[in-house]
């Protein structure tokens, strides 16, 4: 059966210095399966991107991973995903990736999140796509960087139309519904209005 929709998240390969990192990317894959969602990431079975697979899986989504060659020699695949795409190069991936989502999602992490969390910011400021692209601001751990962003604004070097091209949340429960939705796919059960 065709999922509802179908959400790239990007976030750590570590789980970061707080349980509740660990429980959000839990709580993120809980919320894909267990509205008939499929989950589109990286393909690895460590960190933040392990668990968010396995709370997809386990509450019923499906769970495509793409992960060059060279990761998976490394023994950093997730051998549990419905699909995993084995790619020659991290370009590949990427456009892989991109091309299965209706939206993207990006959960703490470190700098292969933020890398491609700001790739398809600009692709979508540059209109290679009009998918929707969110930031969850978990605990305010991204607060310095949005600061910068601003502060970027200030200085000349962005625009405000750049900044509300990107959804800002801290609630799951919230932020979730809002991608599914904008990206023109929400389903009976995550109506907005219905939350
Ligand atoms: P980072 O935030 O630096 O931990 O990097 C996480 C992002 O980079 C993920 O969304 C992946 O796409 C990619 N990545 C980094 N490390 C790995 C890994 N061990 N296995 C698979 N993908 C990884």
């Amino acid at each position: 059966m065709k999922p509802a929709f179908s959400l790239c998240v990007y976030c750590g390969s570590r789980t970061g210095d707080d349980p509740a990192f660990a429980a959000l990317a839990e709580q993120v894959g809980t919320w894909i399966g267990s509205h008939g969602g499929q989950l589109v990431y990286g393909g690895g079975r460590n960190g933040l991107m392990g668990i968010v697979a396995d709370a997809t899986l386990a509450s019923g989504g499906r769970v495509i991973g793409v992960i060059p060659k060279a990761l998976v020699e490394k023994e950093w695949a997730h051998t549990g995903c419905t699909e995993l795409h084995v790619v020659d190069t991290m370009h590949e991936r990427k456009r892989i990736m991109a091309d299965h989502a209706d939206a993207f999602l990006a959960l703490p992490g470190g700098i292969g999140t933020l890398e491609e969390f700001f790739e398809v910011w600009t692709w979508r400021q540059l209109g290679y796509h009009a998918k929707p692209v969110g930031l969850l601001n978990l605990d305010g751990y991204y607060d310095h960087l949005l600061a910068f962003l601003k502060a970027s604004v200030h200085h000349g070097f962005m625009s405000d139309w750049q900044m509300a091209l990107i959804s800002v949340g801290d609630d799951p429960q919230r932020l979730l519904p809002l991608l599914v939705e904008v990206a023109g796919l929400a389903s009976e059960a995550v109506r907005l209005d219905q939350i």
